[in-house]
């Protein structure tokens, strides 16, 4: 699948099926993106190839301090990617909004829905995501035969 800037200056395909699909409702990402929650596609850094010119990188700070690396069209500024310091810049969180066909990245799960809007309604099936952690399945293992 590719995707790009609204300028087309910056282009990218991306290789197979994302890691994970992310809908954050923290307030940092509420005020970034300008909406109620971004919507980020986990690549490993190889699988997503620029096209056309290389995005510009902009440290933009960050909730954990240590500021998030958000790569950018150079003439329009759209974002297509990030990194972020957790997990360095193996990977890649691409910007959903940015490809050609959004609707092939449903999230999978819907993180930091502790600040959500109130009006935001999730489907029943996310129910069980963590209310204010990160990932579910790129975190800690869950603990087997606990307490066995
Ligand atoms: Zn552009
Ligand atoms: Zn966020």
């Amino acid at each position: 699948m590719e995707g790009g800037c609204t300028c087309r200056h910056v282009r990218y395909r991306l290789n197979g099926r994302p890691m994970i699909v992310h809908a954050c409702h923290c307030t940092w990402c509420q005020r970034e993106t300008g909406t109620v929650h971004a919507l980020n596609a986990m690549y490993e850094a190889e699988r997503v190839e620029h096209l056309a010119a290389e995005p510009e990188i902009i440290v933009t700070p960050s909730a954990s301090g240590k500021g998030q690396r958000i790569a950018r069209c150079p003439i329009c500024k759209v974002a297509v990617w990030s990194n972020y310091p957790g997990s360095g810049p193996a990977v890649r969180f691409v910007r959903v909004g940015t490809m050609d066909d959004p609707s092939q990245c449903p999230p999978d799960v819907h993180i930091f829905t502790s600040t959500k809007q109130p009006w935001v309604t999730l489907p029943r099936a996310h129910a069980r995501s963590p209310s204010s952690t990160t990932s579910t399945r790129s975190g800690r293992k869950r603990p087997r035969n606990a307490g066995g």
